[in-house]
């Protein structure tokens, strides 16, 4: 059930409100936006009285919420959330932003090398894994903290801001320090310890879809985040496992309008790990675009045939250009269309 809360309601009013919904032994949740004040109630097990909240003063209306997630729904919050890195912003009506990088943090020098040609080329967003979940464990796993060391020295060096992926709740702490945006990977998206811990942290957190994953589980997946305070949830798909042999997974598109009608959240997608191949990479980030998606987070290298991990979906800067000009002109076209 949601509280949404009049204009012109005081704190005091809103205090209140709070305070009836743990008295009667539930829990309440506030929802942020600039349009409403809203208070979400989580915890009932059958339905709650809305009369005792509609008699309160500074109480607007009381909604039920009928999707089993409440804080990731539109019906909670209307507006599209945004997530602003500095001064980037993922989500609503911004322009689509590009998320690049390797695979894997390989060394100093490749990390800065290709950083700096991706901030040349006007990208402000830097991804590489320290912590890298193998599926096979024979294959490199990463270079954990001394990984994070040389993400931190790339952003003082290029000032990008840096993504980096989160493996399990003890390398929660280590990465916080060392990345702007904490990634989920597939493996992860049900880690529900994980997710806890992230909901408790002040930095955006990219939850990637599970490979196997329904749209329920991975919505449920991003209200675990949120109910626990954190708001900044980006989603991102990146392929689902089916019996499809010519690509590594299928890139499920169908779900980027999905979310964007149920959920305020931004969606993203990576076509990278989405094909598993770098012949296939720009027609499907150009999809992306076209159906709606928020941003594109692509593996790029300076030497992809060189790249530790990922290799075979790895492109070149050149062929990341050619994805950052389609993603213009998308982007001229909507404003056209619209
Ligand atoms: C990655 O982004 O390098 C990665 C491991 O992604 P995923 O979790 O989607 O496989
Ligand atoms: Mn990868």
């Amino acid at each position: 059930m949601l509280i949404v809360m009049k204009s012109t309601s005081k704190e005091t009013e809103v205090q209140q409100v709070m305070d009836l919904i743990v008295d009667m032994g539930l829990t309440p949740l506030p929802v942020p936006g600039s349009l409403r004040t809203a208070i979400c109630i989580t915890g009932n097990k059958g339905t709650v009285d809305e009369g005792r909240f509609l008699q309160l003063n500074g109480v607007k209306e009381v909604i039920r919420v009928t999707k089993p997630y409440k804080l990731v729904s539109r019906e909670v919050k209307a507006e599209d959330t945004v997530i602003e890195i500095g001064d980037v912003k993922i989500g609503g009506d911004n322009p689509v932003q590009i998320i690049a990088g390797p695979c894997s943090v390989e060394s100093e020098e490749q990390t800065v090398e290709v950083a700096s040609a991706l901030k040349e080329m006007g990208i402000s967003l830097f991804r590489a894994g320290a912590f890298k979940p193998r599926t096979n464990p024979y294959d490199f796993q990463g270079f954990g903290k001394e990984g994070l060391t040389i993400l931190s020295h790339v952003r003082e060096k290029t000032g990008m801001k840096v993504v980096s992926e989160v493996i399990d709740t003890e390398s929660v702490s280590i990465v916080y320090d060392h990345v702007d945006i904490l990634q989920v990977g597939t493996r992860s998206m049900q880690n529900f310890s994980l997710l806890k811990k992230l909901s408790k942290l002040d930095k955006p957190i990219m939850l990637k879809r599970g490979m196997s994953a329904s749209f329920e589980e991975w919505m449920n997946a991003a209200e675990y985040v949120m109910m626990g305070g954190n708001h900044q949830v980006i989603l991102c798909e990146r392929g689902l496992r089916t019996f499809s042999q010519h690509s590594r997974n299928t890139l499920d598109l169908s779900v980027v309008p999905l979310v964007k009608s149920v959920s305020h959240l931004p969606i993203i997608v990576d076509p990278s790990h989405g094909v598993g191949r770098r012949d296939s990479v720009r027609p499907m980030a150009r999809a992306s675009v076209a159906c709606g998606a928020h941003a594109l987070l692509i593996e790029a290298h300076t030497h992809p045939e060189k790249a530790y991990s990922d290799k075979a979906q790895t492109i070149d800067m050149e062929a990341l250009k050619a994805i950052m000009r389609d993603v213009d002109v998308l982007g001229e076209l909507e404003q056209i269309v619209v």
